[in-house]
């Protein structure tokens, strides 16, 4: 079975965000209150930053939320940054960049667990987990 080869705890990486340039911070700004809108500010690079280049930047950061009830997690959102530095004269020759941070909101009456995802375009996929309760 392909899956056995395959695993996605290791294709997704984890670290300590304090130490790990790769890996996207979750801030929750504001209060947590059940069915209030939840306002979580992503960030990867805030303590060690990433590389910002057109060889090498950070492609997108989404949000995933499971709710303690459900089987599968829904996708709340995800900010893709497009813009590295290229332009008509070459890779770098702008002074272009988009900074790889983004705030995401969702409601839920249903704690759970929030899954955020990043990707580098040379060191691939990364992942972070925070917990919501009332
Ligand atoms: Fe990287």
């Amino acid at each position: 079975m392909i899956e056995e080869l395959v695993n996605l705890n290791e294709l997704y990486q984890s670290a300590d965000w304090k130490k790990e340039k790769h890996v996207p911070m979750i801030e929750i700004v504001g209060e947590i209150k059940k069915g209030l809108t939840i306002s979580l500010r992503l960030q990867v690079g805030k303590e060690i930053e990433h590389p910002n280049t057109t060889e090498h930047h950070i492609e997108w950061i989404q949000a995933l939320f499971l709710p303690e009830d459900e089987k599968f997690p829904f996708i709340i959102g995800r900010t893709e940054f497009n813009a590295h530095g290229a332009s008509i004269n070459g890779p770098n020759s702008s002074t272009v960049y988009c900074d790889p941070t983004t705030t995401l909101t969702f409601k839920t009456e249903i704690p759970g667990i929030i899954i955020a995802l990043s990707s580098c375009n040379i060191h691939g996929l990364w992942r972070n987990t925070q917990e919501i309760k009332f």
